[in-house]
């Protein structure tokens, strides 16, 4: 049977997060310093604040073991937490460390209220289509027999040189945009490039090495970086800014600091964590910060050193 690309790792990787621990095969911001999260509810109680609101509700999407989320609530106080996560082994891992969540399989599942939206390495999981450019003109890859087919494309894409591959991620498009009719606030933290760019970006990792995508789909991790322009273009946007930008913006190294000096024994742990968070050779400037905010929104926090 022969399927589309993104079909493909849609399959893959819902059975992917279904099956097995993700955390075995790589490590993410909050999972690096509590600061992190501590950040973003710091983050979160000035922007509620901004949109004048008062119920406090934030939604979490691919909220992996929960601990963001829980380390957001001890800086911003109690709200209405909505996660959407579609793996039930997460899911039970999240209701460890976050009480009273609600849980959804998509965005169109959560209730239409104003909301704060706030997803760390979500979109980069969610399926892209793959172009490659033939001498006939544009191909999409289908995937048969664990190996590529390649059928004519009916889209319209730029004239790239022949052997190039472009990426759309429609999902992730549809996901922003879905916050923005809802007049939310999204904050989505992902890596990839500030201006779209030619090129294929899709990887798998099982049991923390690079592996085939196509090779035994379920059994690892398939991702693609961000088109953060392409995102921008299907909702109004502040950002992209890099991590390390963001994170340095909201105080990573004073709240560091002042943990350090209260609890001396974690003090390096803190502070390699923080800088593994903003190196540009780590975390720092691959990883960039996105918020979808209405039109004509002030510049939100963080966001202070970015210009459209
Ligand atoms: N944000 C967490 C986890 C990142 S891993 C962290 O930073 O540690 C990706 C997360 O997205 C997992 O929780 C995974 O189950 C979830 N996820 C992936 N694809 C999804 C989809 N299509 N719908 C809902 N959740 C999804």
């Amino acid at each position: 049977m022969m399927e589309r690309f993104d079909h493909y790792m849609a399959r893959a990787n819902a059975a992917y997060y279904a099956e097995k621990n993700p955390f075995a095969d790589f490590v993410t911001a909050p999972e690096i310093s509590q600061v992190f999260g501590e950040l973003l509810g710091g983050w979160a109680k000035i922007v509620w604040d901004m949109m004048g609101v008062q119920a406090k509700i934030l939604v979490e999407a691919g909220p992996g073991r929960g601990v963001m989320m829980a380390d957001m609530l001890r800086v911003c106080g109690p709200a209405e937490v909505h996660f959407i996560e579609t793996s039930p082994r997460l899911r039970e891992e999240q209701g460890k460390h976050v009480q009273g969540a609600k849980w959804h399989d998509t965005l169109a599942d959560v209730p239409e209220r104003p909301m704060i939206l706030i997803a760390n390495e979500f979109l980069d999981a969610l399926p892209v289509r793959q172009f490659v450019r033939r001498e006939a003109g544009w191909m999409e890859r289908y995937v048969e027999a664990g190996g590529y087919v390649e059928v004519p494309a009916e889209e319209k894409l730029p004239g790239d040189p022949i052997g190039s591959v472009r990426e759309v991620n429609e999902a992730a498009a549809a996901f922003v945009r879905e916050v923005a009719r809802r007049g939310g606030i999204g904050l989505f933290i992902d890596y990839g490039p500030e201006k779209s760019a030619a090129g294929e970006s899709v990887q798998a990792i099982r049991d923390g090495k690079y592996a085939d995508p196509l090779a035994e789909p379920g059994t690892a991790d398939i991702t693609a970086h961000v088109d953060f322009a392409a995102l921008a273009r299907a909702a109004h946007a502040q950002g992209p800014v890099k991590q390390n930008a963001f994170l340095t913006a909201l105080g990573l190294f004073q709240r560091t600091d002042f943990l350090a000096e209260r609890n001396p024994k974690n003090a390096e742990k803190l502070r390699l964590a923080a800088r593994r968070l903003t190196a540009p050779e780590a975390m720092g400037s691959l990883f960039k910060v996105m918020a979808v905010c209405p039109e004509g929104f002030p510049t939100l926090p963080g966001f202070e050193g970015w210009r459209a």
